[in-house]
């Protein structure tokens, strides 16, 4: 397999959590990686100054029902062109509306310059966006963690709604809400067996979805087989939480080795 060589690693942050420590992830890449890493925080002040219509092109992927594909000519609404400006600015922190995952992640890209778009430069941008990609399957969207490529994008929001909890988990809140009880209380009882927001192991768990951004610039695959690597794609919290934080090891074999040769 032929690896590529990444000369630099760009950290960015659109003001996702403050769960998230980007000076420890930056120190973790330099370890792992051997190379540099440069923090360079929120592109989106700077590349709004440049084209202000930027918030309305975003405004325009809002996906309004997660049941029905989004028009490709969606007309945003003055009020949500408005919303977009704050959250460029990082004025606000909200999150919750979904937008389309490939449109999103083109006009991501927009800010990097001509000079670093290339995956000599891996860039990441950390986000608390919700977005999705649809699933002609069952004909809906679904929330995704991630989207790797020219930059890869880490949404701390995806990490807690993308991958499914347990399924107990999912027949006690039916049987609570049946009965009219506190949903809450059943998230209290599985405390622990997924991410959370704000959750004091977010930081950790991002490290292992920066690595999948990494090797999809080192070879092209952000992904592995093995359970117990940190490149593994969970779907289910419970699969995330032992490959990120509980599993003896940190990379597989075959991962560990490309990593030794960096
Ligand atoms: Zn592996």
């Amino acid at each position: 397999m032929k690896i590529r060589r990444i000369e630099k690693v760009l950290l960015y942050d659109e003001s996702s959590t403050e769960a998230l420590n980007i000076t420890e992830v930056a120190r973790y890449l330099r370890e792992k990686l051997n190379t540099q890493v440069e923090v360079r925080g929120n592109p989106f002040p700077a590349h709004l100054e440049k084209d202000p219509d930027f918030a309305g092109k975003l405004a325009a992927i809002k996906i309004q029902d997660a049941r029905s594909k989004i028009a490709p000519d969606q007309e945003p609404l003055y009020a949500e062109t408005r919303y977009e400006q704050r959250k460029l600015l990082g004025k606000t922190s909200s999150f919750g509306v979904l937008y389309e995952g490939f449109r999103l992640h083109r006009l991501f890209s927009e800010p990097i310059a001509e000079e670093e778009r290339f995956f000599t430069f891996a860039h990441i941008l950390f986000s608390n966006r919700l977005f999705g990609t649809w699933d002609e399957g069952d004909g809906r969207y679904h929330i995704r963690t991630s989207l790797y490529g020219l930059p890869s994008v880490i949404s701390t929001t995806g990490l807690v709604e993308a991958p499914a909890r347990p399924r107990e988990y999912y027949l006690l809140k039916q049987q609570y809400e049946a009965l009219g009880k506190d949903p809450l209380e059943v998230k209290e009882s599985f405390k622990g067996r997924f991410i959370d927001y704000d959750d004091g192991r977010l930081t950790e768990v991002i490290k292992g979805y920066v690595m999948q951004a990494v090797f999809y610039c080192l070879t092209g695959d952000p992904f592995c087989k093995d359970k117990g690597c940190r490149l593994y794609n969970a779907h289910w919290q419970e699969e995330l939480i032992f490959a990120q934080l509980e599993s003896e090891y940190e990379f597989c074999q075959r991962h560990s080795r490309i990593l030794a040769s960096l």
